[in-house]
């Protein structure tokens, strides 16, 4: 049976870094019963607290940050890089270890984002762009979806369960 990787705040845990969480999300709630969820939570994986400053990545791209070419920073200027780094490694090894191809993250984080992300000036402005996790994720060939493209992660997994 394939497993998905889900964004922990997805399932309604508090580690959002205002300490919120997300959902219930109904498509989730089945695929937990399934026994099919892998959960995580990169950043508190990371070693960051919760709740924890927010961060961005100046110019929005996971994949830079990744190859050393940008950071995530607090608003402060705090650079936290190392512990998204590490997150993003410990959601590889899980997909690694469960053979897992698909992923529903939570839209717009500078982890988890599959397409947008905030631009670094904390400012509430959004770019095209994946969070540090998302875009080492899909680096590995995982398929990334969001909280809003639930129904096209369904048709995914049915694909996948069918192959
Ligand atoms: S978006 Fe990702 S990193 Fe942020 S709280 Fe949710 S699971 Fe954690």
């Amino acid at each position: 049976m394939e497993k998905i990787l889900v964004s922990r705040c997805l399932l309604g845990h508090r580690v959002r870094y205002d300490g919120g969480a997300h959902g219930p999300f109904d498509q989730l709630g089945l695929w937990l019963a399934e026994g099919r969820v892998v959960a995580l939570c990169p950043e508190v994986a990371g070693g960051l607290p919760t709740p924890r400053p927010p961060a961005e990545i100046p110019g929005g791209q996971g994949a830079l940050v990744l190859d050393g070419q940008a950071r995530v920073l607090t608003e402060a200027g705090d650079d936290v890089s190392a512990a998204f780094l590490d997150g993003a490694q410990q959601a590889l090894a899980l997909v690694q270890h469960h053979g897992i191809r698909l992923a529903v993250l939570k839209s717009r984080s500078p982890s988890c984002g599959n397409r947008e992300t905030y631009d670094g000036s904390f400012a509430g402005r959004k770019v095209a762009g994946e969070g540090v996790t998302a875009a080492l994720l899909r680096r590995a060939g995982v398929q990334v979806f969001n909280e809003d493209e639930l129904a096209a992660a369904l048709e995914a997994l049915q694909a996948l369960d069918c192959s």
